[in-house]
């Protein structure tokens, strides 16, 4: 990182603007440390991309978007500072301090917050995008109550694809579960209870060629991968499960990261660099949701705070 450019010290910087980072810049600047938010997208993360949040406590039912501009709002209201900026190096650490380079600026700061996300694996195909929020999601507790009395597939073979399949038979009349070989990777356990349920039906050895519809889904291309065939599957939704992209790209040489490349913390949410802290969905967690997110948000900024005061207590900085 050239230090030619202006560098701006922070004691806290924060990467990403989802749930989980706007809660910790909220927290750290109303306990009165200098933040700054760094989001390349507008704030929000997925929150923007659903269509309605329902299990959000105190908003029995409100558009993602406008939660996302509420939490915003909070943070900016107690002194943090959001810019929209992409981050592309981040360097731990000379000085106690951690280095920050984006494609706008270079920061230094006592503390980053890792809260950039991750990506839903997409299908990548005809449909998937232009039917995101109408009828296409990748979140059955999200979004399963919108499908009630309806036929619902559901594409994956893993712990995920089978548990939510499982979940969405309380609101679906049928499920069907689209995996592309004949047996499933999820354990044991859950696909003896799905074999069990009647509610449930598997599609083998198939993938989705196209999702189709009007305003929102109406049925799927289906391609048997052994035969080629292509069938039509009648569904008034489709949950995509079949895993998740973190994006944990920026400190892949520096911290630890676990075999499906999420960075690995401590119950502090501490990383194994001091001062470095991950939350929300970079980090494993088999709940991916806003009141996970906000609790890791709260969490690492309550840290953050008490280490800044361990550091100014052993003379790192003043
Ligand atoms: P996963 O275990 O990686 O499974 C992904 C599934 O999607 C696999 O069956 C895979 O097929 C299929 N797949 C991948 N790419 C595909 C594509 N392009 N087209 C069609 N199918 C595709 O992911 P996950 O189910 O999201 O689970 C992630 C982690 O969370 C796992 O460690 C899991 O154990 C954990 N988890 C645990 C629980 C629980 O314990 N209750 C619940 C949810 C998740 P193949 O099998 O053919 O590769």
């Amino acid at each position: 990182m050239s230090e030619s450019e202006n560098v701006q010290y922070y004691d806290v910087v924060i990467i990403g603007g989802g749930p989980a980072g706007l809660t910790a810049g909220m927290y750290a600047s109303r306990a009165t440390l200098k933040t700054l938010l760094l989001e390349k997208m507008i704030p929000g993360g997925q929150l923007n991309n659903t269509h309605r949040i329902e299990n959000y406590p105190g908003f029995e039912s409100i558009p993602g978007a406008e939660l996302a501009e509420r939490f915003a709002n909070h943070a900016k209201a107690h002194g943090c500072e959001i810019r929209q900026e992409n981050v592309e190096e981040i360097s731990c650490c000379e000085d106690n301090l951690k280095h920050v380079r984006s494609d706008r600026g270079q920061y230094k700061a006592k503390v980053v917050i890792m809260a950039p996300g991750g990506e839903n694996r997409k299908l990548d195909v005809k449909g998937e995008k232009e039917f995101a929020g109408a009828g296409v999601s990748y979140c059955a507790i999200c979004d399963g109550a919108f499908f009630r009395d309806e036929v619902i597939a559901v594409v994956g073979g893993g712990d995920a694809a089978v548990e939510e399949g499982m979940f969405l038979t309380r609101f679906g009349s049928k499920i069907h579960i689209i995996h592309r070989r004949d047996e499933l990777r999820a354990k044991i356990s859950l696909q003896n209870e799905a074999f069990a349920n009647p509610k449930i039906e598997f599609v083998w050895d198939s993938v989705v060629d196209e999702v189709c519809g009007d305003q929102k889904v109406t049925h799927l291309n289906i391609k048997n991968v052994k035969t080629d065939e292509i069938s039509r599957l009648d569904v008034g939704a489709v949950f995509i499960l079949i895993g998740f992209v973190p994006n944990s790209f920026l400190v892949k040489d520096a911290v630890e990261l676990d075999d499906e490349a999420y960075i690995v913390t401590n119950t502090k949410m501490e990383t194994s660099i001091p001062g470095l802290y991950a939350i929300g969905d970079v980090k494993p967690n088999i709940c991916k949701q806003v009141s996970v997110s906000v609790g890791e948000g709260t969490l690492a900024a309550v840290e953050a705070e008490r280490y800044i005061n361990q550091g100014k207590a052993k003379g790192w900085w003043d």
